[in-house]
């Protein structure tokens, strides 16, 4: 068994996973027994997926290659656990995109980093959070990214308030005084910390029932709450930009909110909007203790240690590697997945899982395919997060790809299986990717759904920078894996949740899609669908705008003016 994947192994790729002497003693005589047979037994050697439709080596080679020496663990491993988090214009993701040239390199891959503009730098240092009184506890949470430091990093002990409900904007600015010095409170406490399907499971339907009922009825309140306020403009974090604000203008000692994910221990780490007050976010259960000690008048009382560097603005770039092609080299197949992420967890399935998907696809291509008909392209962007600022600076910059490319593959959703994929709204781009679906083996492509012709990316990820623009770019849709509660822009979101065998039939996927699009005879049709249903607002849709990146930090929203007592 394990010579058969020896000889299997050494033909194609480098030993990386096997030990090295052992290796290197049965190359020579493996090498000549795989020489002598491979014409024979070049089908024979290889793992049979079931459903290959036609004999081609090179797919052959690439499920081979994926199915026997896969190196995604070891690549995700150094990315998520040493190199960790990748937020836009850190240091983190500088070092992650260095280690990225650096494979490539070693790969003998040509890649670069290109700038598409400037963001503001910040480095994450360590937070603590300690209840002090009325009783000792050590509580879950972390600064949000971006978010001041405590004074000099050091601790600051301070008692919790609660963000009051006022009648008015006149009422708050009144109030305001008693938040000199201390931590308010912002977000609504969760009447339960415990998930729905939880209470589902054990609850009786009425019980269920009227728990939801109470917890719309509070969080309708908790919104006029803020409304009233005068300084809210919508949902989520952003919305309280102008809240958090004005609390620093006052001199509040920080900020808490806790932006709970609605599962057992997961909470969304977003950004501060701030730049002298601390942000937290306290996980579910922390802050109802910290909520209920102070509206029982408890006297809650925290300390807080939050390290963090401002660095100011940094340029930042896209990291692209290249293939060149042999017989098209002004047309392009392109891979695709953004490489940075948000910084509460390790960003494993944001987007790391689609990064290293494209990373360990140009791997195997190097090697099963080094001289392309076309030009082959990856795309490691950075900026999604903060609007798809990275590809979409691409585009612009680079007039020739997106009027020379073929097909683009995106993927960012997850660590399952791709199950979705659609021709993103070009008719008659959906024979293309049919013809190449028809070509990959059963096993991969049997659980894909196919929209015909499908509906134009706006946005929620960079294939839609691409589309907006009118060049062929498609998604490639994972299974969910609980994605958006548990994982998505998460605390959770860690190597540990990454489902092996599906990134690496992800990673065997999209390798086939870029070799059977650069070698397609026929170009890829831009033709676009012209009628579209209607928007939720019931207005007529359209084909999405071709916008350029932000490409530099928008500024904070200004501080509000102090309140009336404190002015000179
Ligand atoms: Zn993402």
């Amino acid at each position: 068994m394990a010579e058969q994947a020896l000889q299997r192994t050494v033909n194609f790729q480098f030993p990386f996973t096997i030990n090295r002497s052992y290796t290197v003693r049965r190359v020579l005589s493996v090498t000549l027994l795989v020489a002598a047979s491979v014409t024979t037994r070049a089908t024979a050697q290889f793992p049979q997926p079931s459903g290959f439709a036609v004999d081609d080596p090179v797919l052959r080679r690439i499920w081979a290659i994926e199915t026997d020496s896969s190196q995604l663990p070891h690549l995700a491993q150094v990315l998520f656990d040493s190199l960790g988090p990748r937020l836009t214009a850190s240091p983190g993701m500088t070092a992650a995109q260095n280690w990225l040239l650096a494979t490539y390199t070693a790969w003998g891959i040509t890649a670069r980093k290109e700038q598409y503009g400037t963001w503001r730098s910040w480095r994450r240092g360590k937070t603590h959070i300690d209840l002090v009184a009325p009783r000792a506890r050590t509580l879950e949470g972390t600064a949000l990214a971006w978010s001041p430091p405590t004074p000099r990093g050091r601790p600051l002990r301070a008692s919790v308030v609660i963000l009051p409900d006022v009648a008015d904007s006149a009422a708050l600015v009144a109030w305001l005084p008693q938040a000199r010095g201390k931590f308010v409170l912002i977000a609504m406490p969760q009447p339960t910390c415990r998930p729905d399907d939880s209470w589902e499971k054990w609850a009786t339907p009425s019980t269920v029932d009227s728990m939801k009922a109470r917890r719309t009825a509070a969080q309708q309140a908790w919104q006029q709450r803020l409304q009233r306020t005068g300084y809210v403009t919508g949902g989520g974090v952003a919305g309280a930009a102008g809240l958090s604000r004005r609390l620093e203008a006052a001199g509040a000692a920080g900020i808490i909110g806790s932006f709970w994910s609605q599962g057992w221990g997961v909470q969304k780490i977003f950004t501060a909007y701030t730049d002298r007050a601390p942000v937290l976010d306290i996980a579910c259960e922390d802050y109802g203790l910290l909520y209920r000690l102070a509206e029982n008048k408890q006297s809650p009382i925290i300390e807080v240690t939050a390290e963090s560097q401002a660095l100011g603005e940094v340029p930042v770039f896209n990291v692209v590697g290249e293939i060149k092609g042999s017989q098209l080299p002004n047309e392009y197949v392109m891979l695709s997945a953004h490489f940075d992420s948000w910084d509460g967890g390790s960003g494993a399935t944001d987007n790391g899982t689609g990064s290293i998907t494209m990373l360990e696809a140009m791997r195997i291509l190097k090697q099963v395919y080094p001289n392309p008909r076309r030009t082959i392209l990856v795309g490691h962007w950075s900026g999604e997060e903060q609007g798809l600022n990275g590809s979409r600076g691409y585009v612009h910059d680079h007039p020739e790809v997106a009027s020379g490319l073929q097909a683009l593959f995106n993927q960012d959703n997850g660590t399952g299986r791709v199950e979705n994929m659609s021709a993103s709204g070009f008719p008659d781009a959906a024979a293309s990717l049919a013809r190449y679906l028809a070509r990959v083996p059963a096993d991969i492509t049997r659980n894909i759904k196919f929209g015909f012709p499908g509906a134009p990316s706006g946005g929620g990820t960079d294939h839609a920078s691409f589309v907006s623009c009118g060049a062929p770019g498609f998604g490639l849709g994972s299974g969910d894996w609980d994605y958006g509660r548990y994982t998505w822009h998460t605390n959770r979101d860690t190597y540990d949740k990454i489902s092996w065998d599906d990134v690496k039939n992800n990673a065997a996927l999209a390798a086939m899609l870029v070799y059977l699009a650069s070698e397609d005879t026929v170009r890829m049709s831009r033709e676009k669908r012209t009628v579209f249903s209607l928007t939720p607002g019931g207005q007529p849709g359209a084909w999405p705008e071709c916008r350029d990146a932000q490409r530099s930090t928008p500024p904070l929203v200004p501080a509000p003016p102090p309140p009336p007592a404190a002015r000179p």
